[in-house]
């Protein structure tokens, strides 16, 4: 229901607009697909994933020598849920982490705004509800306001926080983080990192250094490297992921602001163009606004 909610904007706009798309035909035709590709382009799904899905309705309606625009929703909803099927991602729909040696370690990376300290918080809530021990680390320690917003959520979802004062090597503090959750043999570690995105060179030197500092204290530390987007901006979102995955090996996506938005195609097009599972979505500011991604569900709300 909270994923209704979320998707709200998004799935008003692409009903208003695929209908507009029809409108006056019982036939899909290479019109019908024109405005269709126009659909989906203009939701966020990204050309290329665009002309994918497009493709596959061209190569149906030629086999089928018919389909009826009243079929097109159907056909629509079936090539998207098979498009995100062979990226083969986003099956969960529990807060889980793997059974594998604790602690489990995720450091989430994006940029500044993105949404990295709510996703942090909101994580970090649903994975002590399901009775796992967490620790957050500061390790974006470039903003002073970063240490202040993690701690505040860290009292708000009352887990313990590492930190240091602002300025300090995030690697030390990365560090200080993983040992203390090894002390205290903690489940989850989420560390959070700063988002320098401009200064390429440095962020990827700095995301480097933090991991092999992670990784002498827990083996194969970080577990997973989680990338924060902010899905209301539609293409930029693209360009970030590209930056990112350049920059760091990103093993998984969280896609935020997903309430505030008509772009929520960008989910579609993002977990299609970079092979990487989303597998988190933000569909609020609240602690309870965060969804596992399930595909199924997900094109299921984008349809009802
Ligand atoms: P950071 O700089 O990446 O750590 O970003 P923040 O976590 O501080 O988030 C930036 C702003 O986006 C804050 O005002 C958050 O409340 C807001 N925000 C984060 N996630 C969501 C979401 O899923 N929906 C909405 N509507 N706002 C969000």
């Amino acid at each position: 229901e909270t994923l209704d909610k979320g998707l709200e904007k998004t799935k008003t706009s692409f009903f208003n607009k695929l209908g507009k798309a029809v409108a006056g035909k019982s036939k899909v035709d290479d019109d019908v697909l024109d405005n269709l590709e126009e659909v989906l382009v203009t939701s966020d799904v990204g050309v290329n994933t665009t002309l994918k899905i497009i493709d596959r309705i061209e190569a149906r309606v030629s086999k089928d020598k018919y389909m009826g625009t009243d079929e097109l929703q159907t056909i629509l909803r079936e090539e998207i849920a098979g498009l995100l099927s062979e990226t083969n991602i986003g099956e969960e729909t529990e807060f889980k982490i793997p059974n594998t040696k604790k602690p489990y370690v995720i450091m989430v990376v994006g940029v500044n705004g993105a949404g990295k300290t709510t996703t942090i918080g909101k994580l970090a809530h649903q994975f002590k509800s399901q009775g796992y021990k967490v620790v957050l680390g500061a390790a974006d320690t470039f903003r002073a306001a970063a240490i202040d917003q993690l701690q505040v959520w860290a009292d708000r979802v009352d887990v313990p926080i590492i930190k240091q004062k602002m300025g300090s090597d995030p690697a030390s503090v990365a560090f200080d983080t993983l040992s203390s959750a090894v002390t205290t043999e903690a489940d989850v570690v989420i560390i959070d990192t700063a988002g320098r995105l401009h200064n390429k060179i440095n962020l990827m030197n700095e995301l480097t250094k933090i991991k092999r500092v992670m990784d002498k204290v827990v083996d194969n530390a970080p577990h997973d490297v989680l990338l924060v987007l902010d899905g209301s901006t539609g293409q930029n979102a693209f360009e970030q992921a590209k930056q990112f995955t350049k920059a760091t090996e990103v093993t998984s996506l969280a896609v935020t602001k997903l309430d505030g938005t008509a772009k929520g195609g960008v989910v579609i097009g993002i977990s299609d163009q970079f092979q990487i599972p989303v597998k988190y979505i933000g569909v609020g500011e609240g602690i309870e606004d965060l969804q596992v991604f399930n595909k199924f569900e997900f094109v299921d709300s984008f349809f009802k």
